[in-house]
């Protein structure tokens, strides 16, 4: 049976095959793992990364992280001739954050920002979706997919783009790009508890 990687291999090589890049928003949570999700893909997709994070506390390590990501779309743009763009969203940013969702655990931190990002991608006709979450060592790829796949009947415009960085060296090529760029790393994920665990 094929694995989420597989899928991710089969899809690339039909892509491969068309006249024209398809559209992908991709789901960024900080610049490290978008570089590695931007060097396996930026040769099949006109890439819009999706800055959609209400989970990421303080507030000034949210902007950190978002001036991060926009600093390296700008250098890989100039560097691959690349034509990546950037939307933030803080849609209902306020509701997510009185209702505390991120202290109810990853599944639902998973669910809210891939619902949300996916909910644009299709609103916007993309033809595909998915996150760079998928690169982070100690996040479960297999549990990420399985949202996306569950998300997918929701939205007939874009299809859910199975993946898995982490394989393939894709931890590896984030390290190679954070030595090169000097990329702003944070020693926690994102959430209060998070924060106040490794401060
Ligand atoms: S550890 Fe990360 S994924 Fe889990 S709830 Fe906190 S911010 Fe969300």
């Amino acid at each position: 049976m094929k694995n989420d990687y597989d899928k991710f291999l089969d899809k690339i090589e039909e892509i491969k095959k068309l006249d024209e890049k398809p559209t992908l928003l991709l789901h960024t949570c900080c610049a490290l793992c978008f570089s590695s999700a931007y060097m396996q893909l930026k040769d099949y997709f006109h890439i819009t990364v999706f800055y959609y994070n209400p989970n990421i506390y303080p507030l000034d390590e949210y902007e950190k992280r978002k001036n991060e990501v926009i600093r390296m779309i700008d250098i890989f743009n100039n560097e691959y001739h690349t034509d990546v763009k950037f939307i933030e969203s803080i849609d209902k940013f306020d509701y997510y954050k009185n209702k505390k969702i991120h202290l109810k655990g990853c599944m639902d931190c998973f669910h809210l920002r891939l619902m949300k990002s996916f909910m644009y991608a299709n609103d916007n006709k993309y033809d595909y979706f998915t996150t760079t979450l998928t690169v982070g060592r100690l996040k479960n790829s297999n549990l990420l997919n399985r949202i996306g796949e569950s998300l997918q009947p929701m939205f007939e415009n874009t299809k859910y783009l199975f993946s898995d960085f982490k394989k393939n060296g894709g931890i590896n090529i984030s390290l190679r790009c954070k030595e090169k760029y000097n990329i702003y790393t944070q020693c926690y994920c994102g959430c209060e508890p998070h924060y106040q665990e490794n401060k």
